[in-house]
């Protein structure tokens, strides 16, 4: 399976690009990259929009957020329009405690 070399994120074969970093994946990741980094769903997001502000917003303090649009994965995307979102937010494990306390903060200003 391709991986993104940036996020770490594993694709299907038909694969070539990731979408959220906008890097050609490879067949695997190097090895002095210390193995895949540990990514846990932060939250789900509606739209781009939103997704893109609670990004910006989670960077801003810091942490290394990735925007995952559902789009990238046909079932994932049927998944996402039954459930009613655009796509997902996602963050290192090791930063997730900070990562929902920052989101809280997000969402009292903004939600
Ligand atoms: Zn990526």
């Amino acid at each position: 399976m391709p991986f993104c070399p940036k996020c770490g994120y594993e694709y299907r074969p038909s694969m070539s690009r990731c979408p959220d970093c906008d890097e050609t994946l490879v067949a695997a990741l190097p090895p002095d990259q210390g193995g895949l980094i540990e990514t846990v769903e932060l939250c789900k997001v509606p739209d781009e929009v939103t997704g893109m502000a609670v990004q910006a917003y989670l960077l801003e303090a810091g942490i290394d957020a990735n925007l995952r649009d559902m789009r990238a994965s046909f079932y994932a995307n049927v998944l996402a329009n039954m459930q009613g979102y655009w796509g997902t937010i996602i963050i290192a494990k090791t930063d997730e405690q900070k990562a929902r306390q920052i989101y809280k903060e997000f969402q009292n200003a903004f939600g």
